[in-house]
């Protein structure tokens, strides 16, 4: 869920870090119980770089299936490791819920850890995995250094509110760990690949893997084990700033809908904390309405995007998410709103919103 973020930063401009030594792991992950046959493998600090996807292990009769497999190489390494911890048995499935490199990038480890492993996403993960949308990889190391760098900069501005500085230090405590952590990186497609709908049946477990509809990308995938009730949501839920960087607002809310029409007793977002209700999702369902009713009209009368931009007032729903808070509220504009209203925008104009661009 970067790239936004990046966006924003490397518009500012900046100079390159260099790592000095060693740096610590800073993909480092926990382990928490959903319910039984059922796990979240997590970074603690969900809002502070880097922004790393959960992983949700679901244990089969015969082996396990698994929701994504970190951003980075280390990352993919940490997770493995907490996999063993839980079970002996081997991964048999890997799934991504969508192309976004947080969510896959460790998936090397799994590999070399089970040899038998499959990887399944739908087909049209695997086409942006394949091309364009994943080209930021090569120069993902040299971006985060950019960051960090440009993060060291704003921790040090004292025109800041101290709880934004304090989010740019941590940022530029991390930039080291992120740049080793992002070098020489591989893109690992999936080797199979649905449409609509996958089974992985299974007495104990059973899993659904489901393409509900586009929205956070145009081919998410929704995993869903009816047994224990848990769905993984894939970044279609962020909490507690949602992601909208390539995100179709009118689709993203029908195929939510149809995520809350899953009897779920536990909803694993993206990022962020297990869920245990519809709360948090109508929350952003309403946050896209309110967004697409207040774009919508200005676009289709040719206003400006800028002009737009002006005319809304965003203040109540940035005050929902993000509370006082300036840190949640920098993540606010820079991953979440700004990209939510320039998609709104292209909707209402019937303009195409396209992977990894603009
Ligand atoms: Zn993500």
């Amino acid at each position: 869920m970067i790239r936004a973020m990046l966006g924003v930063v490397l518009a500012l401009g900046s100079s390159v870090a260099t790592a000095a030594q060693t740096p610590p792991d800073v993909f480092a992950r926990q382990t928490l119980a959903v319910t039984d046959r059922v796990h979240l493998i997590y970074k603690p600090a969900v809002t502070d770089p880097p922004f790393e996807g959960n992983v949700v292990v679901i244990e089969q009769g015969r082996g396990l299936v698994v929701v994504d497999a970190g951003g980075s190489p280390i990352a993919g390494r940490d997770v493995v490791a907490e996999i063993r911890k839980l079970s002996k048995k081997p991964v048999r499935w890997l799934i991504y819920t969508h192309y976004h490199g947080d969510h896959n990038l460790g998936a090397g480890a799994f590999r070399d850890a089970w040899p038998g492993l499959r990887i399944l996403s739908t087909a049209k993960t695997r086409e942006n995995m394949t091309g364009a949308p994943m080209d930021y990889v090569r120069t993902y190391a040299k971006s985060y250094g950019d960051m960090a760098a440009y993060a060291a900069t704003q921790a040090r501005d004292e025109h800041l509110p101290k709880a934004l500085r304090d989010g740019w230090a941590r940022t530029a405590a991390a930039g080291p760990g992120m740049v080793a952590g992002y070098a020489d990186m591989r893109v690992y497609p999936a080797d199979r690949t649905f449409t609509d709908h996958f089974s992985i049946p299974d007495r104990a477990a059973p899993v659904e893997v489901l393409f509900l509809g586009r929205g956070n990308t145009d081919g998410d995938a929704v995993v869903w084990a009816p047994k224990q009730r848990v769905v993984a949501s894939g970044d279609l839920v962020v909490a507690p700033i949602p992601y909208a960087a390539h995100t179709y607002p009118g689709e993203w809310i029908a195929t939510l809908k149809k995520l809350e029409a899953l009897d779920f007793a536990y909803l694993v977002p993206g990022h962020g904390p297990m869920e245990t209700d519809r709360a948090y999702v109508d929350k952003l369902i309403a946050a896209l309405d309110n967004v697409r009713a207040q774009v919508g009209p200005l676009a289709r009368a040719d206003v400006p995007l800028d002009e737009v931009r002006r005319r809304i007032d965003l203040k109540p729903l940035r005050h929902d998410f993000a509370g006082d808070d300036p840190w949640l509220g920098f993540l606010f504009s820079a991953v979440f709103s700004g990209d939510l209203v320039s998609n709104a925008y292209k909707e209402a104009r019937g303009e195409a919103v396209i992977q990894g661009k603009g």
